[in-house]
């Protein structure tokens, strides 16, 4: 079989690198990737993670997502314009009090994860449809579902992204065309590091004290150890996604960590929302010690599954 054809947008770092680099490392040779960036002044990393599969199975581009003209340049650029996955993976991240962001910065950012995602499929959906067939594949958050405390703007733009998805799915269907969310939990890729860059960058005056204080000291801390005890890494999702990809029936929506299926699931759980707010409050600001001591146990559990995984490995066993 041909193999298919699969453009991923943010390949620069993350989940987007470690997806392209998975992909175009196959060792049946399934994918043909379009590894785009932003920027490829900083494909350095890519190249160096694909080593010989560069020129090969995999191609790095030029697209920038909030840019109509770079879509389109980088899609002409494709012999017949055949895109067989498109996987929207290009997103930026925002934390913090509400009253420290400006408009321009929540704006920018629905423009990179919610329009970039529709300027990608105004783009590639005609030519799927003409086709009868094709995939597109959303990295969209469990946030996507559920929002979190100080994570206002994000949650919104991937609950947009999915509200979006879910609209066009009955659509795409009808054309043979489908529609995959992946929704990760935390995942330890530059995405974290420059949430607390910019925390630690934020003028917390134009918020009161109460506010600063819960936001400095109890939500980036526990968002730490959160990160910490159930993070997973790019090469984690990028096998849930593959897996996604590779599906003869892909499924609408995958979550990658089960620890966070019982959060998602509170909402539909009661219909009136308290069940959820009240869990969320308590965990938040009364039983937040017995948080992070769970947390804690889970990365001892987890350090010394990995310690076992490693001896087992040393002794010859897969
Ligand atoms: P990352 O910062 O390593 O990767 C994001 C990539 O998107 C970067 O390479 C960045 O250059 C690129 N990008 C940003 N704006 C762009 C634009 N205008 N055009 C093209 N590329 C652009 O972080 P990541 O964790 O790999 O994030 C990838 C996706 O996963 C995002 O959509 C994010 O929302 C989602 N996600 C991340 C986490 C997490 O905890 N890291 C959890 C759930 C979902």
């Amino acid at each position: 079989m041909a193999p298919k054809t699969v453009l991923i947008t943010g390949c620069s770092s993350g989940i987007g690198l470690a997806l392209a680099v998975r992909l175009a490392r196959d060792k049946q040779r399934r994918f043909r990737v379009i590894a785009t960036m932003r920027n490829v002044g900083r494909s350095g990393a890519l190249a160096a993670a694909a080593g010989p599969a560069l020129g090969r199975t995999l191609e790095i581009k030029q697209l920038d997502v909030c840019d109509e003209g770079s879509i389109r340049a980088c899609l002409d650029s494709i012999p017949g314009r055949h895109i067989d996955v498109l996987v929207s993976n290009a997103g930026v991240g925002m934390v913090g009090p509400l009253e420290c962001q400006s408009l321009a910065a929540m704006q920018s950012l629905m423009d990179t994860n919610f329009f970039g995602l529709v300027r990608m499929v105004k783009e590639v959906l005609p030519d799927m449809k003409r086709r009868r067939g094709g995939h597109i594949v959303v990295i969209s958050s469990i946030m996507g579902l559920q929002g979190i405390v100080f994570n206002d703007i994000y949650a919104a733009s991937k609950f947009a992204v999915e509200g979006f998805c879910e609209s066009l799915v009955v659509q795409a269907l009808r054309f043979n065309v489908a529609i995959s969310l992946v929704e990760p939990g935390p995942v330890t890729t530059e995405f974290e590091a420059k949430l607390y860059e910019e925390a630690e960058r934020t003028d917390y005056s134009r918020t009161d004290p109460e506010t600063a204080d819960i936001f400095t000291n109890l939500y980036l801390r526990n968002s730490k150890d959160v990160f910490a005890s159930l993070g997973q890494t790019p090469e984690d999702i990028a096998e849930h996604t593959l897996r996604v990809i590779e599906a003869a029936r892909p499924p609408f929506r995958h979550q990658t960590n089960v620890a966070y299926t019982p959060m998602a699931a509170l909402k539909h759980a009661d219909p009136s929302g308290a069940l959820m707010t009240d869990a969320f409050y308590k965990l938040v600001f009364k039983y937040d010690a017995v948080l992070r001591l769970s947390l804690r146990a889970i990365r001892l559990l987890r350090w010394k599954a990995q310690k076992v995984k490693e001896g087992a490995r040393l002794l010859g066993f897969k």
